[in-house]
């Protein structure tokens, strides 16, 4: 316990008096050995260090603390005023760095007599999934947060299940599209993570081609797209394997 209260501050390298990390000022208060020796140098040291990282060193003695703590006061509140007055306004996006996120919710049924289309390739299957475009309710879902994520509205707003160009449309054009209209906005896709919930086929061997598939389409590193298998243990539904459904949220950066 009292060694880690000694150790010293690992961004910091020593233990300041007093830090207020989300302003980024550091108060020192000095006893007279600080005057003495080589400390002088290496505070000036420290200060030019902690200056550089951003922070504010205001430096007092024990003396100004104790007898004239109004001007240490107005000194503390001059620098925050400061701080205040140096800080960039927030992107329109939000807060930090333009980050914004995304969630997408799609369903399609279960029927004989269609190909089964999930994260944008076939699987083989005695039932496929019904819809106006080949029904991928993966690449549904996953399109729809990325909207989602920008305020872009959803797949039934850009690619309308009544027009004859989505007449059984593979849904990689929806998502390719649907990148490229983000781009268009300043967006970058960050990373997805997405659920399917279907009772059979077994999906978790094709995650992978999924997975492998989809960030070629959308133009990123497999690592960030997170594909989900599940089955909602007989119940409702997807249980009853009358549908298929999947839950998708995407993280995008301004870009
Ligand atoms: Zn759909």
């Amino acid at each position: 316990m009292g060694e880690h209260f000694r150790r010293q501050h690992p961004v910091f390298g020593y233990i300041p008096d007093f830090i207020c990390i989300n302003k980024k000022l550091i108060i020192e208060v000095d006893g007279g050995y600080h005057f003495e020796g080589e400390q002088p140098e290496m505070d000036a040291e420290r200060t030019r260090y902690l200056n550089e990282i951003g922070y504010t060193v205001l430096r007092f003695t024990n003396e100004e603390v104790l007898h004239d703590i109004d001007g240490v006061l107005e000194e503390i509140s001059d620098a925050l005023e400061e701080y205040k007055t140096n800080q960039a306004p927030l992107p329109s996006g939000g807060v930090g760095g333009g980050f914004r996120v995304g969630m997408g919710y799609d369903v399609h049924q279960l029927v004989e007599g269609r190909e089964l289309w999930l994260g944008g390739i076939k699987i083989e299957h005695r039932l496929g999934l019904l819809g106006h475009s080949d029904a991928d309710v993966l690449i549904h879902a996953i399109s729809d947060a990325l909207l989602g994520a920008a305020a872009l509205r959803d797949i039934g707003y850009h690619f309308p299940d009544t027009s004859d160009a989505t007449l059984n449309m593979d849904s990689k054009i929806i998502l390719r599209q649907t990148v490229e209209l983000l781009r268009e906005h300043g967006y970058a896709v960050g990373n997805v993570d997405a659920t399917v919930c279907a009772e059979r086929p077994k999906l978790n061997p094709h995650i992978p081609q999924m997975q492998a598939c989809l960030a070629e389409v959308m133009g990123v590193e497999p690592g960030s797209i997170s594909i989900k298998a599940t089955t909602t243990e007989r119940l409702g539904f997807t249980g009853r394997e009358e549908g298929i459904s999947a839950y998708a949220v995407a993280l995008i950066e301004k870009i």
